[in-house]
């Protein structure tokens, strides 16, 4: 089935979908063989090769998502990050990647990276200035994450993609926190575009997988070393992924609409001292999202006012659960302060403004007067422990 000029909703449904030749059933067989006849035949079908019917058949799905000749599914977005930026850097070689990055990602970089010689810069600043100083004659691939967590920073894609092609060098994205629904990193000149399938690909938060969407040039490349690697995601959840991405333009535009009025009510509040969405007017991205995402999507910060405790608010929400992943169906929140960054230490969490108060809100697909509602509740409950202890 021709992909190119169908429309997303249609591409989410059909794209890849393997033939019930059987019996015509209404979705994708499951095929889980590890072992495959390799006589007479051109392709040795393997899982850990990433060929099996199944895995093909997403891929297909995941690249029209992308607008892209390739892709690849992996065992978890880290799978993906890890064989995507390995492929292209050898021993000797630099990298430059934004400072604000999934903390895995950053965990992978400063972890590992000395031990195979490789190099690296983070720039906290996203201007093409920063950008442009942080590369070096050695530099191979530039690594950004747009919008970033969690005060959703908006990078400008099309200005760093034209800053690697003028090097010589290789562009990368993480586009897990838009989702291909809100943004295609291809439309700006990106060559590798990486998502942490666990998100709004899955959806629903019982699926961890990643994925790379690239040229078939590039990818070649990346499955080479993706088969040594070994970070493979078995049939049964390709075949459960195949099935989440059906429902993923629904699910992403109902969670763009949510998040826009949240963002709006939460910014009148007067228990809310900021809210952080590049939906927002007032958010000083707001321009450059506008310009290169089709949404703004289910992911946003706010900080709560001072004589707000962060830890009980959380707590006294009944509806929005605390959670460390995000982008599903049900909407969650995360201290960041107390989360995902901890480890950075007080000082380096002031210095890039994450107050203790902050709380990233991962925006689902409830109704919005019913999370209103919580939020509402879980603010009377803290204020009105407050004024008890005062008295
Ligand atoms: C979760 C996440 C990852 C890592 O994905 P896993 O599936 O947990 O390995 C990478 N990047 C971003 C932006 C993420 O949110």
């Amino acid at each position: 089935m021709g992909t190119t000029h169908k429309g997303l909703n249609t591409i989410c449904t059909h794209t890849g979908q393997l033939e019930d030749t059987q019996h015509q059933g209404a979705v994708s067989p499951i095929y889980l063989s590890s072992s495959y006849a390799f006589m007479d035949v051109d392709v040795k079908r393997y899982p850990r090769y990433f060929n099996t019917p199944n895995q093909e058949g997403l891929s297909k799905k995941i690249a029209a998502l992308e607008k892209t000749e390739a892709a690849m599914i992996f065992g978890s977005g880290m799978a993906a990050v890890s064989t995507a930026l390995l492929a292209f850097l050898h021993s000797g070689d630099h990298v430059v990647l934004q400072q604000t990055l999934y903390g895995g990602t950053y965990a992978l970089v400063v972890e590992e990276f000395e031990k195979y010689g490789i190099s690296y810069t983070f720039t906290e600043d996203l201007s093409e200035s920063a950008f442009a100083k942080a590369i070096t004659p050695q530099t191979k691939v530039i690594y950004i994450e747009t919008p970033s967590n969690p005060l959703m920073k908006v990078t400008d894609i099309a200005m760093v993609a034209a800053l690697a092609k003028k090097n010589g060098i290789i562009s990368m994205i993480d586009n897990t926190f838009a989702s291909p629904v809100n943004q295609n990193p291809i439309d700006f000149g990106i060559d590798i575009i990486i998502h942490s399938a666990t998100k709004y690909m899955g959806g629903h938060s019982d699926i961890c997988a990643g994925a790379i969407a690239t040229s078939q040039e590039h990818m070649n490349k990346i499955w080479q070393l993706a088969k040594n690697l070994g970070g493979s995601l078995s049939d049964m959840t390709v075949w459960m992924l195949e099935r989440s991405l059906k429902t993923m333009a629904l699910r992403v535009k109902a969670q763009n609409k949510n998040a826009k009025k949240l963002a709006k009510w939460l910014d009148k509040k007067d228990e809310v001292a900021h809210v952080y969405y590049p939906g927002l007017k007032s958010h000083p991205d707001y321009a450059l999202a506008k310009r290169q995402m089709k949404g703004f999507g289910g992911m946003m910060s706010f900080e709560l006012a001072s004589h707000i405790d962060a830890e009980a608010f959380q707590k006294a929400l009944q509806l929005i659960k605390p959670s460390m992943s995000l982008a599903g169906v049900e909407s969650t929140v995360l201290s960041p302060a107390q989360t995902s960054h901890l480890l950075l230490g007080e000082e380096e969490r002031a210095k890039q403004g994450i107050a203790d108060g902050l709380i990233r809100f991962s925006v689902g697909i409830e109704e919005k007067e019913d999370l209103m509602a919580d939020i509402d509740q879980a603010l009377a409950v803290v204020l009105k422990s407050a004024i008890a202890q005062v008295n």
